[in-house]
């Protein structure tokens, strides 16, 4: 004889193996802007990335060293690691400051 399997009670909302079902309504949401009505696109964004499939999830992007689209280099790494030591250096001038006056 077969013997029955005895299968847990679960919430009536929950997933036939106990787990709780997507929420997607939760989930982030597209950031893309239409050009002609200037809304968000509002789609579920792609895990890890801020933009719908038809906005571009899917995409690996650019090309590792690619440089078509530089215009000024204000986002470069270089340029943004400048910016942090700079930053760095006025921080702790400034503790110092701080320090010597008390
Ligand atoms: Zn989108």
């Amino acid at each position: 004889m077969k013997k029955k399997s005895k299968k847990q009670p679960h919430e009536p909302w929950a997933l036939n193996n106990g787990n709780k079902p997507l929420d997607l309504l939760s989930l982030p949401r597209c950031r893309a802007k239409a050009k002609s009505t200037g809304k968000r696109c509002g789609n579920a964004a792609i895990k890890g990335k801020g933009v719908c499939y038809i906005h571009g999830g899917k995409s690996p992007g650019p090309p590792a060293g690619n440089k078509n689209a530089l215009k000024h280099g204000l986002y470069s790494a270089e340029a943004i690691a400048e910016r942090r030591f700079v930053r760095m250096l006025l921080k702790r001038s400034k503790d110092l400051i701080m320090e010597l006056r008390y």
